[in-house]
């Protein structure tokens, strides 16, 4: 079988137009093989399948290729084809999941041959029908062309609130004096305008550090407000009608309301687990959660007198007092361990080690920009390609704002090379150990969708496991950038000094301090993204302060929307819990190394093999279980939790 070549991208100019032909194209295409399959299917059910799959790897494909270039791309004619093109094919996914006579071809496959099919044919089929039936394909005309429309308004909708709040950046202004407390380099990169103010915008690596560092109360709440008010008050009405139209959505097609349709096909299961799992997390983490915020709080009453909780506009900088205090970790000190480049490299040479991979640099192939570093991933002892990915690191205008992972390709052996992309906002100098973890965390999903891409089905390809369990895999790659061996490896000073290993013992125990009220303004989040959906609440911001008294561990900030800028209602939506979920697993993951030697090759091995490389051809709970020989549980997250 030969290697497939990676994906020719175009120049800048000749962007625009080549997304639209090549959108048109695939359309065409998808629509031709859809009419053949309807028509003329083939007559073994093996066969059918492929031609499904073909069809789904086609669509899927310009869809990642447009959700990617919609977020990066410097064009904004680009980024506006690209909403376009993500519009068209979902459009043509609902259209193809709700043809009767489509559905009809698999649904009456003979017998005698689907219960021929090996075991990942049947589950292919077995998810195939799942799609159709969770598409409506089993209804009336009336109720399908109703969820069509839904459909394609929610489509609107998601781009819509994205759109508003990666464009909404809002800046606060400082006189020098002000920012008493930032880092030199910060200062540098920030001259005074010509009003001999300096601007600092709502994107993380200028607001992150303001919150952090700046001495001045008032510039900290009003970057920490000016960051919850984006999207607001445009996305209010945006989310009611996109929770109104999705549970429509669900009881159309037979279930109780959105978070079921949502959870039925995730690792819980249930929709009424989600509370459940919220509330037993909650309950979990409120002993360290109040014995930590006590030791804030101590600290908080020295600078304001009487006050009876932290401000959520200074929890990062009394963190960070805490951290230095009583940890002795000063992050500006850290910071000099991590210099970006360096950071790259060992980001490269520990995951290429620890899952036996090599990278080779690409250098002479066409990006959307300059930034973009490209590399091809290979076995460390072989020469058969496995993927291609790219880097996208640094922030700029127009540009998606957090970090994530994107799939370019989805891979399919000997029919496309898997490739992923890393979108992130990183400083080009120095960086926060945060970021350091962040970077490892988004790497996490792009080895998972390359050497999770070199099966035969596009359906099970790289991260295409259930969403709740999609995170765990990043999140146990995170405890490689915790690990003071590891950090060794590439972490050095601008004396060549590699990072302490008491710091890190430090930096850790200082982490651990908050992982008690971290986790409850996780589960804050989590309850925001179920009961929204469950609920529909007529008055987003009262019950927002509702949830936020319940959960968070921080009073509301009067006349702040933080939904109105929380993403991952539009992907996520009712199960923003997954995070959490997938760090229970992670956790229950990690407990199988041995944390005196990350790179035991064993392991690492196994785990590549049973988990990572198995994409989505079995239940998560069974590549987990597969790889830890016993049921996923709950145990090595509690015992952590409390440690
Ligand atoms: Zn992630």
């Amino acid at each position: 079988m030969s290697t497939p070549e990676p994906l020719a991208l175009p120049d800048t100019e000749a962007a625009e137009a080549w997304v639209k032909e090549r959108t048109s194209a695939t359309l065409t295409h998808v629509r031709e093989l859809a009419e053949r399959l309807r028509t003329a299917p083939p007559s073994q059910a093996l066969e059918v399948l492929k031609a499904w799959d073909q069809l789904s790897l086609e669509l899927g494909s310009l869809g990642g290729l447009a959700g990617l270039l919609a977020n990066v791309h410097p064009v904004e004619a680009v980024r506006t084809a690209c909403e376009d093109t993500e519009v068209e094919v979902d459009r043509l996914r609902t259209e193809l999941t709700q043809d009767q006579a489509l559905y009809r071809v698999f649904a009456d496959l003979p017998e005698e041959q689907t219960a021929a099919l090996d075991p990942l044919a049947a589950r292919l089929l077995e998810k195939t029908l799942q799609d159709f039936t969770r598409a409506g394909v089993d209804r009336d005309d009336a109720t399908r062309s109703r969820l069509t429309e839904i459909n394609e308004r929610l489509t609107e909708l998601n781009l819509e609130f994205s759109r508003v709040t990666r464009d909404d950046v809002r800046i606060t202004t400082a006189t020098p004096e002000q920012l008493d407390g930032m880092p030199a380099d910060w200062l540098e990169a920030h001259p005074v305008n010509d009003k001999g103010l300096v601007e600092i915008t709502t994107d993380y690596p200028d607001a992150l550090p303001a919150r952090m560092f700046v001495k001045d109360p008032a510039i900290r709440r009003a970057v920490t407000v000016a960051g919850l008010e984006r999207g607001w008050p445009h996305n209010d009405a945006v989310l009611k009608e996109m929770f109104a139209l999705r549970h429509e959505l669900a009881t159309l097609v037979g279930y109780e309301d959105w978070p079921a349709f949502d959870a039925a096909v995730k690792m819980i299961g249930e929709g009424s687990a989600i509370p459940e799992f919220i509330d037993r997390i909650a309950a979990a983490a409120e002993g360290r959660m109040k014995r930590d915020l006590e030791v804030l709080l101590d600290r908080y009453d020295r600078d304001v007198p009487g006050a009876s909780a932290v401000s959520a506009a200074d929890a990062l900088y009394y963190e960070e007092l805490v951290r230095q205090e009583k940890y002795d970790v000063d992050s500006q000190v850290v910071r000099t361990y991590f210099d970006f480049a360096k950071v790259h490299q060992g980001l490269l040479d520990v995951t290429g080690r620890l899952f036996g991979l090599r990278y080779e640099p690409v250098s002479d192939v066409v990006t959307w920009h300059e930034d973009v570093s490209v590399f091809d991933v290979y076995p460390h002892d072989g020469d058969e390609r496995l993927g291609r990915i790219h880097l996208d690191l640094h922030p700029r205008e127009g540009k998606y704002k957090h970090a994530a992972q994107f799939d370019l390709a989805t891979g399919v052996k000997g029919r496309q090379l898997p490739e992923g992309v890393l979108v992130c906002n990183f400083s080009r100098g120095l960086m926060e150990h945060d970021h350091v973890v962040t970077l490892f965390h988004e790497f996490g999903h792009l080895i998972h969708h390359v050497l999770g891409g070199q099966g035969e089905w596009a359906r099970f390809s790289g991260v295409a496991t259930e969403w709740d369990f999609v995170e765990a895999p990043s999140q146990m790659l995170e405890e490689w950038a915790w690990d003071a061996e590891v950090l060794q490896t590439f972490a050095t000073n601008e004396a060549g000094e590699p990072i302490p290993a008491d710091l890190v013992a430090r930096m850790r125990a200082a982490d651990d301090f908050g992982k008690g009220y971290h986790a409850r303004q996780q589960m804050f989040y989590a309850a925001i993204s179920y009961w929204f959906h469950k609920e529909q609440p007529e008055d987003l911001t009262k019950r927002l302060q509702e949830l936020q008294a319940a959960y968070s561990p921080y009073p509301y900030l009067d006349g702040t929307h933080f939904f109105a800028n929380f993403g991952h209602l539009g992907g996520y939506s009712s199960a923003y819990y997954t995070y959490m979920w997938s760090l229970v697993i992670a956790k229950d993951l990690f407990s199988a190394f041995d944390r005196d030697d990350l790179f035991a090759p064993e392991v690492a091995g196994r785990y590549r093999d049973l988990v990572l490389a198995r994409g989505g051809e079995k239940d998560a709970a069974d590549l987990v279980a597969d790889f830890l020989g016993r049921p996923y549980s709950f145990d090595a997250y509690a015992t952590w939790l409390v440690s």
